[in-house]
């Protein structure tokens, strides 16, 4: 009797999907690999999209064209609903896929710590719509305040928040600086960009939390001396339109409020019926399979698994890759009648965060890099890991532009929102009204 081609669906075209896609070869297999997206995405550059310095096609690959030369593998755009591990079924968009070997890689979402209602006042950034929304309410808010003569309107519109102090909120808080005190300088002819605020608040006592301290406090000082001001050991209290409540009861008026400050796994890890974290992630095996599914394997962000060290295997690209590799592997040997799995084992190759031009903060094993070395780093680490050459020219170009120019490319705003955010939202209270000894620290006049 002739026997049916193994088939291996792999949920989500990330780092981990695509990565595992790529690797793996067994004649005779067939593979389905669904997102929702018809990209794949450069999520570590999406902050450059946010604040200009990129545009939307330069990090993003379509998932067809990066798999034309893999035949056997079919790719379907649509929306994953739930996934039936007894009777091995992936629903997409109402129909059911059968899978022999199922590799979740859905990533993860931003978590508003159990204030979900905070979202619309504070978006994160996690797709290419968010980063374009960013980018346009920010530039629409510098256009607004050009427009008006309200000194505290102003004030108002040139005030950017970023809540959460890990390397995306660093990454966000300088690049906001750069962008007002170096590009839109001298763009304007009635306000001040460089006058504008960029706050970054951090709950704990340090950003970069994840990093050693003498980085952290390296990117501090960057920060500070970019302009930006930093203040941690402070939780959020209250987010609403417009509005940032601190805990000493004071409040922050800012027209953009980005959320940059947690992540939790896809939802979709709920319907795989497997113990999870407080994050949602899937509590694997150290094959990286699901207890009591040995067909069906969670990698990158949506897995929580530790390393031989004991740490927490990290929520980066790197991470989501290797994992998808060992993946390929296990399943490549058992078809190929060598069932031998092996545990995951991590190789940590350090990690990165940029601050602005000529900035970053590097650890690579031993080694703390920091400055212009570290930025160098960066910059080529990105480059090498992007998906697709033409990216890869396009973004090494724009970079290579803004260095000479000090000028963004990316600045066409093609859909600015008038509605909602054009009335101005009500005033904070002024902070010794609530009887605050720390009021909000007041803005020269734009002009
Ligand atoms: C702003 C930002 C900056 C970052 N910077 C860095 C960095 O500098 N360095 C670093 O190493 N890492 C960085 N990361 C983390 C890194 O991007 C992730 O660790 C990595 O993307 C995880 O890969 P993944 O395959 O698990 O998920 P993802 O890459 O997120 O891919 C998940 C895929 O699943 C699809 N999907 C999700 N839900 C569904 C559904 N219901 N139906 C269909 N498709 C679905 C999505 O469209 C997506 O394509 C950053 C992340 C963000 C958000």
């Amino acid at each position: 009797m002739e026997q049916r081609a193994p088939r291996i669906v792999v949920l989500g075209a990330g780092f981990g999907g695509l990565t595992f896609c790529q690797s793996f070869h067994h004649p005779g297999a067939q593979i389905l690999l669904i997102d929702r997206q018809n990209h794949h995405l450069f999520q570590p550059l999406l902050y450059q999209v946010a604040t200009a310095g990129l545009s939307a096609p330069e990090i993003a690959q379509p998932i067809r064209a990066i798999l034309h030369d893999r035949p056997e593998i079919q790719v379907r755009l649509g929306e994953i609903t739930d996934i039936r591990t007894d009777t091995r079924q992936v629903i997409v968009d109402g129909r059911a896929e059968d899978y022999d070997y199922l590799v979740f890689g859905l990533g993860g979402r931003t978590s508003y710590f159990g204030h979900p209602e905070w979202e619309p006042f504070a978006p994160g950034l996690k797709s290419l719509e968010d980063a374009q929304r960013i980018r346009r309410e920010v530039l629409f808010a510098f256009e607004r305040a050009e427009n008006t003569d309200d000194l505290d309107e102003r004030r108002r519109l040139m005030t950017v928040v970023v809540v959460g102090g890990g390397p995306t909120g660093v990454e966000l808080a300088g690049a906001f600086s750069e962008l007002t005190r170096q590009v839109l300088l001298r763009d304007f002819r009635r306000i001040n960009p460089a006058q504008a605020r960029v706050i970054l608040i951090e709950g704990s006592p340090r950003l970069l939390g994840q990093f050693p301290e003498d980085l952290s406090e390296n990117a501090r000082e960057t920060l500070e001396r970019m302009g930006v001001e930093i203040r941690t050991n402070t939780h959020v209290k209250n987010i609403s339109r417009g509005r940032v409540e601190l805990p000493d009861g004071s409040c922050i008026e800012a027209e953009n409020i980005l959320w940059a400050a947690g992540v939790a796994a896809s939802p979709l890890t709920a319907k795989l019926g497997a113990p999870v974290d407080r994050a949602g992630r899937v509590l694997v095996l150290p094959d990286l399979s699901l207890p009591g599914h040995p067909e069906v394997f969670v990698v990158g962000d949506a897995c929580f698994i530790v390393d031989k060290d004991g740490q927490v295997v990290p929520g980066v690209s790197p991470a989501a890759m290797q994992e998808a590799k060992h993946v390929a592997r296990i399943i490549e040997d058992e078809l190929a009648g060598h069932p031998v799995r092996p545990p995951f084992d991590y190789w940590d190759k350090g990690s990165m965060a940029t601050i602005g031009r000529s900035a970053a903060v590097a650890k690579m094993g031993p080694l703390h890099i920091t400055g212009f070395l570290a930025w160098m780093a960066w910059l080529v680490v990105h480059l090498l890991f992007l998906v697709g050459f033409r990216n890869k020219v396009a973004v090494l170009w724009q970079w290579f532009y803004s260095y000479l120019t000090y000028k963004r490319g990316a600045r066409i705003i093609l859909r600015p929102s008038l509605g909602d955010s054009a009335a101005s939202p009500p005033a904070c209270i002024p902070p010794a009204a609530v009887g605050t000894s720390r009021p909000v620290k007041p803005v020269p006049d734009g002009d």
